[in-house]
C-alpha cells in the first residue's frame, strides 16, 4: 500500500510518501520562519497555501509507475488555519486519484513514527514539540499520558524565552548554541507531581536578562533547568510503568544537550534510550502517512464524506492497534 500524505498543523506543510513496509519514496516540507516574534496563524496558512502546489508536484515526481492507494492528513491538533489548508488540499488530491482518505492525530503520528525511525518497542515516549509536552505509555490500544504540562509546551517556552532576549523564531536551535558558552545561574524549578510548569520560569529568565545577565548565561541555565524538570519525570514513569526504554520524540528532540540528559538517567537506570533522527524529529509528512497507512490497515476507514478538523484533539481521545506495523 502507498500513501500519499500532508501535514499541515502549524509551521510546516509537508507531503510525502511513504508505503506499509515503511519504505520512504518522499518527504518534502517547507517551514515558515520568522526573524521577529511568533506565529501567526493566518500567516503561516498563506505560506503554506503558496508552496503547496509546488511541493506536490516535488512528491509526485517520485511516484514513478507505482499507484497512490490512500491519502492521509494531519486532522489535529494545530492551528484552524493551518489544518483546513492541509484538509483542502487532501479532499483535492482524494478527488484526483480517487483512492480514500484517511485523518491522523498529529501527536500519535509522531508518537508511532517513532518506533519506524528507531527500534524502541516499548517505551516511555517524551513528547516534545512547540505546542506539545507529553510523557506516555501505550497501554492496551490508547496512549496514557503520564505526565505533561500545565501551560505551554517546552518548544514554545523555549521560543518564547528566545523572543524576550531578542532571538527569531524558531529560537531554540539558537538557545541551544548559546548555552554552549554560558555558565549556570538558578532559576525556579517548577514540577507538580507528574506535571511541568514553563512560563513563569520563562518570565523569570527574560527579567534577569533585562537586569543584565548575559544570553549566554540565560540560556544555558534554562536548558538546564526544564531539560532536567523533564528529565525528573520521565524517570518517575520509567519506575512507574516497569518499562525499560524511552523515546524522545519532537522537534526538541533536536537538542543534544537533552537527549545526553535522558540517555545519562537511562544509563543509570540500565535503560535504553533512543530519540527520532534529527531528519524526522519536527513536523513532516511521513509520519501522518504511516499513522494512516497502520489505521487504515485495522479499520478500512475512509473518512471522505466526513473529513474535518480537530484543533483541540487530544493524545488520548483516540484508539490505536500497533499490531499491523510490518517494517522491515
Ligand atoms: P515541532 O513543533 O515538533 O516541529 O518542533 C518545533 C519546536 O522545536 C520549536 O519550538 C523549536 O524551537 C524547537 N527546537 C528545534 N530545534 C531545537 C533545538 N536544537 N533545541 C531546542 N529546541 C529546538
Ligand atoms: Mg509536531
Amino acid at each position: 500500500m502507498l500513501c500519499f500524505a500532508i501535514e499541515a498543523t502549524a509551521h510546516t506543510f509537508g507531503c510525502a510518501l511513504i508505503d506499509s513496509r515503511g519504505n520512504i519514496l518522499a518527504d518534502n516540507r517547507d517551514m515558515y520562519k520568522k526573524e521577529d516574534g511568533g506565529i501567526i496563524p493566518l500567516e503561516a496558512a498563506k505560506h503554506h497555501e503558496n508552496v503547496k502546489n509546488k511541493l506536490i508536484e516535488e512528491t509526485l515526481k517520485n511516484l514513478s509507475n507505482k499507484k497512490i492507494n490512500l491519502i492521509a492528513y494531519s486532522r489535529g491538533p494545530g492551528l484552524a488555519p493551518c489544518l483546513l489548508v492541509g484538509l483542502k488540499t487532501a479532499k483535492e488530491l482524494t478527488k484526483e486519484f480517487k483512492v480514500p482518505l484517511i485523518g491522523v492525530n498529529h501527536a500519535i503520528s509522531h508518537l508511532t513514527s517513532g518506533l519506524l525511525f528507531t527500534k524502541a518497542k516499548d517505551p516511555v515516549y517524551v513528547y516534545v514539540s512547540g505546542a506539545n509536552t507529553q510523557i506516555l505509555s501505550l497501554e492496551g490500544k490508547r496512549f496514557r499520558i503520564i505526565g505533561e504540562t500545565e501551560d505551554i509546551g517546552l518548544g514554545n517556552a523555549l521560543d518564547k524565552f528566545g523572543r524576550g532576549i531578542g532571538l527569531g523564531f524558531p529560537a531554540g536551535p539558537k538557545i541551544e548554541e548559546l548555552a554552549k558558552k554560558g555558565r549556570y545561574i538558578e532559576l525556579q524549578y517548577t514540577v507538580k507531581g507528574m506535571d511541568l510548569v514553563f512560563s513563569g520560569i520563562v518570565t523569570q529568565a527574560i527579567q534577569k536578562f533585562k537586569h543584565g545577565i548575559s544570553k549566554e548565561d540565560l540560556c544555558y541555565s534554562i536548558q538546564e533547568t526544564l531539560f532536567s524538570m523533564l528529565v525528573e519525570v520521565t524517570e518517575r514513569a520509567l519506575a512507574h510503568t516497569g518499562k525499560k526504554e524511552v523515546l524522545l520524540i519532537g522537534g526538541v528532540a533536536a537538542n543534544k544537550r537533552l537527549c545526553e540528559m535522558l540517555k545519562i538517567m537511562c544509563e543509570d537506570r540500565g535503560c535504553r534510550f533512543h530519540a527520532v533522527p534529527l531528519k524526522y524529529s519536527g513536523d513532516q509528512a511521513v509520519m501522518i502517512g504511516w499513522e494512516g497507512i497502520l489505521e487504515y490497515s485495522f479499520e478500512k476507514r475512509n473518512d471522505f464524506d466526513k473529513a474535518n478538523i480537530y484543533p483541540y484533539e487530544r493524545t488520548d481521545d483516540v484508539e490505536i492497534d500497533l499490531t499491523s506495523i510490518s517494517k522491515e
